[in-house]
């Protein structure tokens, strides 16, 4: 069978056509970061706009790439939140249009479902498992204690780890999505500034960035006032490994806690070679097997959204065609064998 997914929760417009749940024949992304660069971040309107204008295209080339006709597709997935809901719509619109004229099921699914089973396509998840999410808008760790069952046991209070980085990032003049630019300059460093880690209370698997991030425009503005150089490297540096010593050492230690099987890393962050390389290094004398996408699959992609909807397809889960985009659905209420919750 064929799912044929869609993605446009943010500044990518994706679609994907993966065979029986597993097999990414295409998975084509157009990325929008040029046009949000020069505004420094994504623009809510200019999103939808470019979702509208590149959704047909996409669709085609997607379909082209794959080898497959829209008479073979089995079902359509998209994304239906969270994200932002002009950006969604889109999306949405387009599944909805293609479920009804194809008489085939619509699959709303989870973007952060689908970026942890983004792992699904790469290899086979063993439960319980446990996921660190690293994305541009979520932190979280999330246990699977079967397959497509979510429980978030720790999250972020503020920042999330991708928002810190682009925050740390345009301190630093770079431009936008800045993520990838201070782990080079980290990566590269001869030198740290050390900055502090928020560890919260001891039995608390939450996160927070905010005062790290912080902690880094206040050095960057003391160097300034007292006229000296700033240590831009050595400060990336620091603010790294402050977030990779964090979020690797909760997530080991929910991953004993839970008795987990499996570790998965995924989102957006999980291209950040620090981060990749630590928590290898960790699970690896853990003894405790993980499993990281390549880097096309961590970014926002339409197929780990179809890896995502298997779950439901597998189930006879589907969506109803008035379905809503909704921009703060729940990952726990997405979970399979349950109705939808509203938010
Ligand atoms: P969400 O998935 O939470 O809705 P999103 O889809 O906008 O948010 P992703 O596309 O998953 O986020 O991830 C984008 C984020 O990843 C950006 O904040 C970007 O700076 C960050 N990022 C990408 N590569 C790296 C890297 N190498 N190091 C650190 N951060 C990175
Ligand atoms: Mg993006
Ligand atoms: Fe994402």
């Amino acid at each position: 069978y064929y799912i044929l997914a869609i993605e446009t929760s943010c500044d990518e417009t994706s679609v994907a056509i993966v065979r029986d749940g597993r097999e990414v024949l295409s998975n084509v992304v157009s990325s929008q970061i040029e046009t949000h660069r020069r505004f420094g971040g994504v623009v809510p309107e200019i999103a939808s706009r470019k979702h509208v204008e590149s959704i047909t295209v996409i669709l085609e080339e997607a379909l082209k790439v794959a080898g497959v006709g829209l008479a073979d597709v089995n079902a359509i997935a998209v994304t239906q939140g969270p994200g932002l809901i002009g950006a969604l719509l889109v999306g949405v619109v387009a599944a909805k249009s293609l479920a009804l004229a194809l008489d085939v099921p619509l699959i709303g699914t989870h973007h952060i479902a689908g970026h942890i089973y983004a792992n699904r396509l790469i290899g086979e998840i063993e439960y319980p498992a446990l996921a660190l999410v690293v994305s541009g808008g979520h932190t979280e760790l999330v246990l699977l204690e079967r397959e497509g069952e979510f429980r978030i046991v720790g999250r972020t209070r503020d920042d999330a780890v991708g928002e810190a980085y682009d925050k740390v990032a345009r301190a630093l003049s770079f431009p936008y999505p800045g993520g990838p630019h201070v782990d080079k300059l980290a990566q590269g460093a001869e030198e740290e500034i050390e900055l502090p880690r928020a560890w919260l209370e001891p039995d608390s698997y939450d996160f927070s960035f905010s005062g790290l991030k912080s902690a880094v425009l206040a050095e960057i503005n003391r160097a300034k006032m007292k006229g000296e150089p700033v240590r831009e490297a050595a400060l990336a540096r620091g603010f790294q490994n402050s977030v990779i010593d964090v979020v690797t050492t909760k997530a080991m230690k929910a991953a004993a806690e839970f008795g987990v099987r499996q570790l998965l890393l995924c989102g957006g962050v999980a291209a950040n070679g620090g981060l990749r390389a630590k928590l290898s290094e960790l699970c690896g004398k853990a003894r405790l097997p993980l499993l990281i996408p390549p880097m096309s699959l961590c970014s926002d992609n339409a197929a780990m959204i179809a890896s995502a909807a298997d779950l439901k397809w597998r189930r006879g889960e589907f969506t109803s065609l008035d379905m809503k985009a909704d921009p703060m659905i729940s990952l726990e209420g997405w979970s399979v064998g349950k109705e939808p919750s509203p938010s």
